[in-house]
């Protein structure tokens, strides 16, 4: 049974019936190609044949023509179609069977999404579990994010210092008292609800313009995430602001105390490597790494500031040059004598009492860690990072302005 257009001419009711003509004996199963029956009937004034079949339906009383799922009649538009109905292995489903489905399964995904965010992401009261130093770098890592928001693609792409060895046991110790989350991998089944919520073509045009089915998500994938803290009643504040004012009345004790002047010398004493191994690139210098270079960076981090530093090594190094180029020196030798140099020249300095007073601009490129950013923006008055400052320097900003436990301020004050 063929339904025709409304507008139909008779002259194109011939052309539709020869499109379904059939023919089990040709390759095609048609009589006619669509090019030999546009051919035959538009000189006769009908339409396209790719035209007329739009409103056009056939319907034959066999099993591809019932919806599996609630019976009723369904037609079929064109050849295409009907091939691959009866190719279809999954049967016959008319398209509002089809779309109840596909909604369905959408609904389906938003809980399995659902259920599984609320167990991973539940709201916990971690903020009092963490020390001073966990705190903030935990500030470095919240300030400005959401609840829920990813924070690095995997534990070992988060910079808090920039020091390996530090920024991996906050970590793992931000994840062991629950302030972050990490999701190493995620199940299949909720894979699949993610991925059926965020693929546009999930649903066809006609039902993805329906209002309200088809809301944005971000996609969930592995990564580091802040976990929702559980501040009770209203919760409107933002996780950095919540972070910033526990800061404020955060009592340090004397071991953290230790901890902060180690991990701020840590990142002083990087920094200066880099300034070295940045001059060693630039004026081709060797300069290997010894336990006298080793001795001599960590001596002046503590005293002096890295501008000041930076100006010392450059004049230190252009000496280096000289005498490399004076002396024949063999290798061996040749990329210790920065070392040396640098080491009698800090001995002079200190023996005479005088100050390294030039400096030189640390390069605008020098990457700065996200804690010294923060601890600067925190607690240092006029300063955004350490360049300006000793690690003796920076450590006495703070321990001016932050509220320090009994035990600190014996051991620290009374003490000496
Ligand atoms: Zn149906």
């Amino acid at each position: 049974m063929i339904c025709y257009p409304v507008d139909v001419k008779e002259i194109e009711v011939s052309a539709i019936n020869d499109y379904w003509e059939m023919a089990p004996e040709k390759k095609t199963g048609y009589f006619y190609t669509v090019e030999e029956v546009n051919k035959k009937y538009q000189p006769m004034g009908a339409r396209s044949i790719s035209f007329l079949i739009k409103n056009t339906f056939l319907f034959v009383h066999n099993r591809f023509f019932f919806c599996e799922v609630c019976g009723c009649k369904s037609p079929v538009n064109n050849r295409m179609q009907l091939k691959g109905r009866i190719l279809s292995v999954e049967g016959v489903i008319c398209d509002d069977c089809r779309n109840r489905r596909l909604i369905e399964e959408f609904e389906a995904s938003k809980k399995i999404l659902a259920d599984y965010k609320s167990s991973v992401f539940e709201a916990r009261h971690y903020l009092d579990d963490l020390g001073f130093i966990e705190t903030l770098a935990f500030l470095t890592i919240s300030y400005g994010k959401k609840e829920c928001e990813i924070v690095a693609n995997s534990v070992d792409d988060l910079e808090i210092t920039g020091l390996a060895g530090v920024d991996q046991d906050i970590l793992m110790s931000l994840i062991k008292k629950k302030a972050l989350v990490n999701i190493s991998e995620v199940s299949e089944d909720v894979r699949k609800a993610d991925h059926i919520l965020h693929n546009q073509d999930f649903f066809p045009k006609s039902l993805n313009s329906r209002s309200g089915v088809m809301p944005r998500y971000n996609t969930l994938r592995p990564g580091v995430y802040l976990r929702p803290m559980n501040l009770g009643g209203g919760q409107v504040e933002s996780i950095g602001s919540v972070v910033e004012r526990k800061l404020k009345s955060i009592e340090v004790s004397s071991k953290e105390v230790m901890v902060v002047h180690d991990v701020i010398k840590g990142i002083q004493v990087d920094k200066l490597y880099r300034l070295i191994a940045y001059l060693a690139k630039d004026l081709r210098l060797p300069v290997r790494q010894s336990k006298v270079l080793a001795t001599i960076v960590e001596h002046v981090a503590t005293k002096y500031p890295p501008v000041n530093l930076f100006y010392t090594f450059r004049y230190i190094a252009n000496g280096a040059i000289v005498e490399i180029h004076k002396g024949n020196y063999v290798p061996y030798i040749a990329d210790k004598i920065f070392a040396k140099k640098l080491s009698s020249y800090i001995a002079f300095v200190e023996e005479k009492n005088l100050i390294l007073d030039k400096a030189l601009s640390i390069p605008i490129q020098f990457h700065i860690s996200p804690f010294e950013n923060v601890f600067s923006g925190f607690y240092l008055m006029h300063h955004l990072n350490w360049n300006k400052l000793s690690v003796s320097d920076v450590l006495a900003q703070w321990l001016d302005v932050v509220p320090l436990s009994e035990d600190a301020q014996r051991e620290l004050f009374h003490d000496e």
